[in-house]
């Protein structure tokens, strides 16, 4: 009896049929441009360079051929990880291991995940019994090593996934000493949302006679997102948020505070608002992190506080808007983070409270996305002083299109249209700006 089963886009990829299997029941039906452009390449055994971020696939573009590899020359009983992928945070770090437990589920290969933070005797344990794939954080990483828990002498592929934060976040001298514990003749891949020029001597340094590809250059990520700024002072950004989230249509969403502290006390105002909401954030156990991210993917929380480094790389679907409470300082911050409601194709809407000393930040953003972010003055808090305080260099600041001058500390009441916030479309006292005076501001 033939058993047929429906072909899909990554038939064409050559990946073995227990991954195609797999990859089927995740209803994928086409590889995303990543990886189409990266899987060929890389069952090939080359070296690559990724410029790509969160939300691409990325994960299944350097996960499926390894696990392809891995499965056709399996080893069993091999004494030390023969795939390591380097992660800058935990969060990210059980992610890219659920999703390879779900891509190499009809496999038999064995994977671990390694963080700080918890306990490492249950990570010491599952090294003990043998490993195939490890995902893990420096730090951990190099200390279950230095306690000879860990062997690299049989790693085959070694994976720096988003290269460009792990600098940030000052792993750079852990990542060259793992990378030098393992042997010469390994796949090396390196994933980057970004590739400043610190990245680009890294990648000298790493990776043989690379192939490089590109997909969503940050900029272009934001396309799809329904971006608004609402221009409001910093004392009643508490006040505008919980005016803001009476919105039954924000179903699910994602508050960015610059602090840890910042969160907390949003997350505390919020539930005196009565508004269930948690946060994460680096000065939370791990236990307490994964516990809210649980209590936000299953809907019991509506709204998730979270700082960047915490941010970094969540995949929690169904984010429907994401909301700066405060705008970050640097413009790839902000792609980071409103593409949190974007992800594999979707679209959301991301909200930027932006109070006065705030300006300069949004005309970077806008440059960096080159577009002009949609102004929502329609609401109870809108500050108009804000809203046309001249740009630096610029002699004419931004006009409420509607000519009304909107007290700053106004009280909700009539004028307030919630739509305005969230609907898809933006409402008619939405000013829209060209992009062009965007580049040109
Ligand atoms: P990543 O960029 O790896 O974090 O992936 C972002 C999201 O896209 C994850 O939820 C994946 O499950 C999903 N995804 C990855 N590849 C595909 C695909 N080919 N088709 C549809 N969804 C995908």
């Amino acid at each position: 009896m033939s058993m047929e089963s429906p072909t899909t886009g990554f038939d064409a990829l050559n990946l073995s049929e227990p991954i195609c299997r797999a990859v089927r029941g995740e209803k994928y039906d086409n590889p995303t441009p990543i990886q189409q452009q990266a899987i060929p390449h890389l069952l090939e055994g080359k070296d690559l360079l990724g410029c790509a971020q969160t939300g691409t696939g990325k994960t299944a573009a350097f996960a499926l051929p390894i696990l392809h590899r891995l499965s056709e020359n399996h080893q069993p009983g091999s004494k030390g990880p023969r795939a390591i992928i380097l992660t800058p945070t935990r969060e990210l770090a059980s992610q890219i291991s659920d999703s390879f437990r779900i891509y190499g589920k009809h496999l038999k290969l064995k994977q671990a995940v390694v963080y700080g933070g918890v306990s490492p005797k249950p990570q010491i344990s599952a090294l003990r019994r043998g490993v195939d794939i490890l995902i893990a954080t420096p730090g951990r990483m190099i200390d279950l090593y230095q306690q000879r828990c860990l062997r690299l002498d049989q790693i085959e592929v070694f994976v720096l996934d988003e290269a460009d934060r792990m600098l940030d976040m000052g792993f750079l001298p852990d990542i060259k000493k793992i990378y030098a514990m393992t042997p010469d003749n390994r796949q090396s891949m390196l994933f980057s949302a970004t590739l400043p020029d610190d990245i680009l001597r890294l990648t000298k340094q790493f990776l043989k006679d690379p192939v490089q590809v590109s997909v969503n250059p940050p900029a272009s990520t934001v396309d799809r997102i329904d971006q608004r700024v609402l221009f409001v002072d910093r004392e009643n950004k508490g006040a505008l948020l919980n005016s803001v989230l009476q919105e039954d249509s924000i179903h699910r969403a994602l508050v960015f505070s610059r602090t840890k502290h910042g969160a907390n006390r949003i997350v505390k105002n919020l539930g005196k608002a009565q508004i269930k909401a948690d946060s994460i954030h680096g000065n939370k156990s791990q236990a307490a992190r994964m516990d809210a991210l649980r209590k936000f993917r299953a809907g019991k929380v509506r709204v998730l506080v979270a700082t960047d480094i915490a941010s970094r790389g969540l995949d929690v679907e169904g984010i429907t808007h994401v909301i700066n409470y405060e705008l970050p300082n640097e413009a790839e911050s902000y792609v980071h983070r409103v593409g949190r409601t974007a992800r594999a194709g979707a679209t959301g809407v991301a909200l930027s409270f932006c109070d006065a000393g705030e300006k300069g930040y949004l005309h970077n953003i806008e440059r960096t996305i080159n577009r002009l972010v949609t102004v929502i003055d329609d609401h109870p808090y809108h500050s108009e002083a804000i809203a046309s305080k001249p740009k630096r260099g610029s002699s004419s600041g931004r006009k409420s299109s509607s000519g009304r001058n909107y007290n700053s500390a106004a009280k909700p009441g009539k004028n307030q249209n919630r739509k305005r916030y969230f609907s898809a479309k933006p409402g008619k006292k939405t000013r829209s700006r060209s992009p062009r005076s965007a580049v040109s501001a």
